[in-house]
């Protein structure tokens, strides 16, 4: 059987290739980076476990999953600016990515990018951008929207024409970890739309012990800011009394699809996936939910779209 192709290596191009190789469809995932993970990217330092991507989510989702990647008890909690019920990854959102591609054996391509979709005498085809061409049986998009926009523009002319100017938000996310009285709890920003939210965590799997791990999210455009400014910057305005020991930033210049917040969404996405080809399956935060448990649902339902197509 010619292989199934999943274009995209973060949640949900991970979670698609999870439920293709439960139903026994041979699949090949192509990112463009050389690591998994998409926008979720962890790192452990000085006993501190600090995201620089997506960090907190609500206790209330459905985590059903993480039974089956034996993650049952990796949420610790979290305290957040807005009183949500929120939760981390104890080892950082990372061990979620490496759970779901644990025991993937399909091909992995990496550092490869897919810059077109097309069909040729009745298959479908994948231009890379070496120029190669590749062939498949059906094709997954886990890529964001501002990227598929520009692979659709043969395959499928509406749907990327309404992918044009796709919204995003910058997000700025910035770890800071205190020894504990330097911070102070809770802490209290001026109120600013340039920091929307924050959380903190003194769980001992996230932080040594006597310490604390305060996480915001910053609005504000890349270009011209210094990490170390910006540090300083958050250090000052909350008031804290001896230096951060430990930070990190990471600058995302299309972070947040603001698309899903709009009334509609749901109905919108399904009006656009009515503009692809049979065959062609899409899985990924800007086209399903904005639950981390709604996008591994969305690559699972993708991948099981796909099946169904390869039956008929
Ligand atoms: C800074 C930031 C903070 C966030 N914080 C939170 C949070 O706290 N809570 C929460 O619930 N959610 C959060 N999110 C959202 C969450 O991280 C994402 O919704 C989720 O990880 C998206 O997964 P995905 O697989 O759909 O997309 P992505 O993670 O974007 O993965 C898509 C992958 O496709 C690859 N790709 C793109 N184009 C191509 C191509 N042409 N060929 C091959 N590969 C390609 C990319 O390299 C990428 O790896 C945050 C997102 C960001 C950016």
């Amino acid at each position: 059987m010619r292989d199934v192709v999943i274009i995209g290596g973060g949640l949900s191009g991970l979670s698609a290739a999870r439920e293709l190789q439960r139903l026994n469809i041979p699949y090949r995932l192509i990112e463009v980076k050389k690591r998994l993970g998409g926008s979720i990217t962890s790192a452990s330092t000085d006993g501190f476990v600090l995201d620089g991507g997506a960090f907190s989510f609500q206790r209330g989702d459905d985590w059903a999953f993480l039974d089956e990647l034996n993650l049952q008890h990796a949420l610790v909690p979290v305290v957040d600016s807005h009183h949500r019920d929120l939760v981390a990854f104890s080892g950082g959102t990372q061990m979620l990515v490496d759970a779901l591609a644990k025991d993937l054996t399909g091909t992995f391509i990496h550092r490869m990018a897919i810059s077109s979709l097309g069909t040729l005498d009745g298959k479908f085809t994948l231009c890379l951008e070496n120029g190669l061409m590749w062939d498949a049986a059906a094709i997954i998009v886990a890529a964001p929207a501002r990227h598929a926009e520009r692979m659709f523009r043969t395959l499928a002319p509406d749907f990327s024409y309404r992918l044009l100017n796709y919204g995003y938000d910058t997000i700025t996310r910035v770890s800071l970890g205190y020894k504990q009285g330097d911070m102070p709890i809770p802490p209290m920003f001026p109120w600013d739309v340039a920091i929307p939210f924050y959380s903190w965590t003194d769980s001992p799997q996230r932080v040594p012990p006597g310490h604390v791990l305060l996480n915001l999210g910053v609005r504000m455009l890349p270009k011209g800011v210094k990490p170390d400014a910006l540090v300083q910057e958050i250090h000052r305005q909350i008031k804290a009394q001896g230096k951060p020991v430990i930070s990190r930033v990471d600058f995302w210049e299309d972070a947040d699809p603001l698309p899903p917040h709009l009334p509609n969404f749901t109905e919108k996405t399904t009006a656009l996936e009515g503009l692809l080809p049979a065959g062609v399956a899409l899985a990924g935060s800007d086209y399903h939910g904005l639950s981390l448990a709604a996008r591994v649902a969305a690559g699972k339902r993708a991948a099981q779209q796909i099946g169904a197509y390869l039956k008929s």
